[in-house]
């Protein structure tokens, strides 16, 4: 236990000394009275529904909501536009441009080596082994006094696979900066997530989003969960009003139907091995890997072929075949019953023409 993590140490000096803005809704928070303090429009908005009033800068309503799905205090999440959002900002709070290095392991999510590069921070990168695990030797060998972020995914896109908990906290303990855990995809694995462990973890953060599981990707709303000190930095450093009215509306009512996230969720789940099982007596897939995801990452015997094929069919997947370690790869979300029917159709057909039986 080598560990000396003191957030000060890492986080850039101008932002630790940053005044925020101060919006009028951090100036007077309450709810009645006659509000002239915003400049906004008194008359109401040009829609039916009005949308005239700025939304609240720290979405109170919808953290005490969440916070006891969560087993967690609100003052230790932080909501964004999209995990992208809080992605950004992490680099933004701890990373030095043109000097500092943030670490990922591909095959990974592309957004955290995006955020490096849009900010001029260096990514070094360490593969997964071959069974998509952490190298932990190579990580913690390729961490310099300038590493200040380490990106692990898990359940990780592409490859659908949960990382070994000890392999996290082996660099938690041995790593002086962040270590941010995405789980996008949480809620499609038995594993627990790494909240549990952000007491224990200083350096711990951990990403979900309810763009997956709770089929809210088009409102923008992903979740960053950390310490108290982190939090309030992240707070300090974003957008004012950075989740809108009608995104803050909609996160407050699908917070009230838990159970049709779960009905969905367990839906999925089932196609999930249906459709890997379907997949597998398909005589031109090589491999369907494992997944604790909402995807499965599937091998073919020739894969820009049959991606071009189901293109011509209109049935669109994520080619991962260019992709190092996922060679010959295509990513398939899983769909509906329906949805996944026609896809094994249409490969059936391809087969039909393509594969000497
Ligand atoms: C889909 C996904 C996200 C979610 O991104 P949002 O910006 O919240 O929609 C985050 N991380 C990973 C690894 C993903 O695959």
């Amino acid at each position: 236990m080598s560990n000396t993590f003191e957030l000060n140490k890492i986080l850039r000096p101008h932002i630790l000394s940053l005044a925020p803005y101060s919006s009028a809704r951090d100036e007077y928070t309450g709810h009645v009275g006659v509000f002239l303090d915003a400049n906004e429009n008194p008359y109401g908005s040009v829609t039916l529904e009005n949308f005239n009033r700025y939304p609240d800068p720290h979405q109170h309503d919808i953290k005490q909501k969440l916070a006891p799905l969560k087993n967690i205090g609100t003052e230790r999440i932080f909501l964004g536009n999209g995990s992208d959002e809080p992605i950004d900002l992490l680099t933004r709070a701890v990373c030095t441009p043109g000097k500092d290095h943030v670490i990922i392991m591909p095959p990974t999510y592309g957004m955290y080596e995006v955020s490096a590069s849009i900010h001029d921070v260096e990514v070094d990168k360490v593969l997964l082994t071959t069974d998509y695990q952490i190298n932990v030797k190579a990580v913690l060998d390729a961490v310099t006094p300038d590493t200040k972020i380490i990106w692990i995914c898990s359940p990780n896109n592409p490859t659908g696979n949960v990382m070994q908990q000890e392999a996290i906290e082996s660099i938690l303990v041995n790593f002086n900066g962040l270590v941010v855990v995405d789980e996008a995809y949480i809620d499609f694995t038995e594993t627990p997530s790494w909240i549990q462990h952000l007491d224990q973890y200083p350096n711990l953060v951990v990403l979900q989003t309810f763009s997956k599981a709770w089929g809210l990707a088009g409102i923008r709303v992903g979740m960053c969960f950390a310490s108290v000190e982190l939090i309030r930095i992240l707070n300090k450093i974003k957008p004012p009003y950075n989740i809108s009215q009608p995104a803050q509306q909609a996160l407050l009512e699908g917070l009230q139907s838990v159970d049709k996230k779960d009905r969905m969720v367990a839906d999925i789940l089932k196609e999930r091995t249906s459709l890997c099982n379907m997949l597998e007596n398909l005589a031109l897939v090589i491999k369907v890997y494992p997944s604790d995801a909402n995807f499965l990452l599937v091998q073919f015997e020739d894969a820009k072929a049959v991606m071009d094929y189901l293109i011509q069919e209109t049935i669109i997947v994520r080619d991962r075949s260019r992709v190092q370690l996922c060679e010959g790869c295509l990513r398939v979300t899983i769909g509906t019953q329906e949805e996944n029917t026609t896809l094994i159709e249409s490969l059936k057909k391809y087969q039909q023409k393509n594969v000497a039986v």
